[in-house]
């Protein structure tokens, strides 16, 4: 990496124009680092934290793990990495997915082309000379001829905007952003915001160690549970040898997930014995895999009913206090906001020190010097958690202030939801591309499954240029108006268009409500981005 020169003074500037800047390191970012070398590429990295791993640097909070199985929740790309590395559980813990991050980092040699500590604020095009520059919030300056934003799609949180938070007395946390010595709760009271997956996560683990733990809820979830165990040495080795039909599985489900297996038949067309039947089973299973369960869960509001119905009665049966099992009954359609995966989340309101509160009876109205005031109540916290979400997939490309061709602004251009040809590209920034950005499956997906694919989609097409001579390649403003209508209009015809979720922005006080990511499934796009990259990159415009 070439130093920093000091320039006026004031702004430390890398005098070197590299062929790529990726900003980000987690697993979209270290993965197109190592693609583009291989191609020859001179590839600089920027990242803000202080290490690799992204989401799994950032989310320490306890009880983090995936909830795509281990085994497939990690890189395919190299057979090597995957025969070496072994899972320790079904679900992983995040400490070992932040380990097997560190290792794939050292394993490919990638961390000296990596400059952490390095937050970018600042990015623009300069049309004339056909490059990308880049500010940090230290002042650095950074060039480059393309730039591939690997910033993540939960990366950005939901910063708590409570009033009161100064005042304060206790200590407070975010999910999203935790402290790498962790919290110690032992003979605390905890108060929890929020019962989203993270927090579905981190309450039986807070409750087993906190002297009381309160749990706001705002919106009851939909949670499976994980039956999360370790992984045997015999289960291990068999995955391992059949790694390869495995991946391909993956790429041709729906969800990048060959585990899934998605049911063919609509709930509506089986008996009610047959259709508790296969629920009890996957229950019993275990994992988001349950709604895969009939192929009209996700699209008609009888057959959601159904699976939706006989989750309700697994509370009802789990919580001991009616009141409570009730309010944790989810009232929307089951899939509409991101199904969540949990150990021991239902029984753990049958603890003595747990008690779940209705933020819509009694809402917040901001934290005082003892804790949490409501409008009915005082509630005293040495502890308050914040586990509110992201400003998901467009919080962090925005928040880098990007000025494309002729001065035009991301922020303006996705001032009513953003726009993009593919998640991958936008129109008016030419040499940029975008990881799982809206538009794509990304967050409806295995993410490693959709990261792969689109770091090779874009070194591919970043091949193709280097071949080709050419050095400016930019979405046309039409194939992006028709793609985002494409992904709006697939949407629509799913039940996740229906409820108040982060998919749709509605987490996020004045977001435009769209929805974001593309719900026609992986293979689909997967074609539709291959035949637009064999015949020559149509719907971009290429000089
Ligand atoms: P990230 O991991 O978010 O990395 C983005 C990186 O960019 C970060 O390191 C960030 O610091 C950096 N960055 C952002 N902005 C800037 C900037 N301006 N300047 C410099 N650096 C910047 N997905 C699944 O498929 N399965 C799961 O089980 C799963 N579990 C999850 C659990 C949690 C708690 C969360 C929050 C998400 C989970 N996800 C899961 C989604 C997860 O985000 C992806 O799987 C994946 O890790 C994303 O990788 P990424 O590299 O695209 O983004
Ligand atoms: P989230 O799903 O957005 O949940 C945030 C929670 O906070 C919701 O219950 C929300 O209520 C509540 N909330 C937000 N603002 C609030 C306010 N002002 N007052 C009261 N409640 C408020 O965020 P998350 O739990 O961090 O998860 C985000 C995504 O990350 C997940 O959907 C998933 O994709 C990923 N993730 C995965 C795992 C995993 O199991 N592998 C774990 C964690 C995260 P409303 O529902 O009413 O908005």
């Amino acid at each position: 990496m070439t130093s920093l020169k000091s320039d006026s003074g004031s702004t430390l500037k890398d005098t070197s124009v590299y062929d790529v800047i990726v900003v980000g390191a987690g697993f979209g970012g270290m993965y197109m680092l190592h693609e583009l070398r291989k191609i020859g590429l001179n590839v600089l990295v920027l990242e803000e934290a202080t290490g690799v791993g992204g989401t799994w640097y950032w989310n320490r909070y306890p009880g983090a793990r995936c909830d795509v199985e281990s085994m497939e929740y990690s890189y395919s790309f190299s057979d090597e990495l995957q025969q070496e590395w072994n899972w320790s559980y079904r679900f992983s813990t995040q400490p070992e997915i932040l380990e097997y991050a560190n290792h794939v980092a050292d394993r490919f040699d990638l961390r000296k082309h990596i400059k952490f500590k390095t937050r970018v604020n600042s990015v623009s095009y300069e049309s004339g000379e056909k490059k990308w520059l880049l500010r940090s919030t230290s002042g650095e300056e950074f060039q480059g001829r393309y730039c591939v934003m690997a910033t993540g799609t939960l990366s950005s949180v939901n910063e708590p905007k409570f009033s009161g938070l100064d005042e304060y007395k206790g200590d407070w946390y975010i999910t999203g952003r935790w402290p790498h010595d962790g919290v110690d709760f032992s003979g605390k009271t905890v108060g929890i915001i929020g019962t989203g997956s993270s927090a579905v996560q981190a309450i039986p683990v807070i409750a087993k160690q906190a002297k009381h733990l309160t749990v706001f809820q705002r919106t009851a979830n939909y949670s499976i549970p994980a039956k999360n165990r370790p992984l045997s040495s015999f289960e291990i080795k068999d995955i391992k040898s059949r790694y390869s039909d495995i991946r391909r599985e993956a790429k041709a489900n729906r969800a990048g997930i060959a585990s899934m297996e998605p049911g063919l038949n609509s709930a509506l067309s089986v008996s009610e014995a047959e259709r508790y039947e296969e629920y009890q089973r996957r229950w019993e299973e275990g994992g988001t895999g349950f709604t895969a369960a009939y192929s009209d869960i996700g699209t008609d509001d009888d057959a959601n009913f159904t699976a939706a119905e006989f989750v309700r009665d697994k509370i009802r049966e789990t919580v001991i206090k009616t009141e409570t099992a009730e309010l944790l009954a989810p009232t929307n359609t089951i899939g509409c906001k991101r199904l969540c995966a949990d150990t021991d989340y239902y029984e753990t309101y049958n603890r003595n020190n747990v008690t779940l509160l209705d933020v819509n009876t009694d809402p917040i109205k901001g934290l005082v010097e003892e804790g949490v005031q409501t409008e009915n109540n005082v509630f005293k916290f040495d502890i308050v958690i914040f586990a509110i979400g992201f400003d998901a997939m467009t919080g962090a490309l925005l928040s880098m202030n990007i000025t494309g061709k002729e001065g035009i602004q991301l922020r303006d251009i996705w001032s009513d939801g953003p726009q993009s040809y593919l998640g991958l590209s936008m129109a008016g920034f030419p040499n940029m591309f975008t990881i799982t950005g809206p538009g794509s499956p990304s967050v409806l997906s295995n993410m490693m499954t959709s990261i792969e694919q689109h770091v090779e989609w874009i070194r591919d097409c970043l091949h193709y240029m280097e071949m080709g001579g050419y050095t400016e390649i930019e979405a046309k403003a039409l194939a992006e108006e028709s793609w985002t209508g494409h992904v709006e209009e697939i949407a629509g015809n799913t039940l996740r268009y229906t409820c108040n979720s982060w998919y749709v922005g509605a987490n996020i006080p004045g977001k435009k409500r769209i929805f974001m990511p593309y719900a026609g499934g992986i293979p689909s796009y997967r074609e539709k981005c291959d035949q637009i990259a064999a015949s020559d990159y149509e719907g971009f415009d290429i000089s």
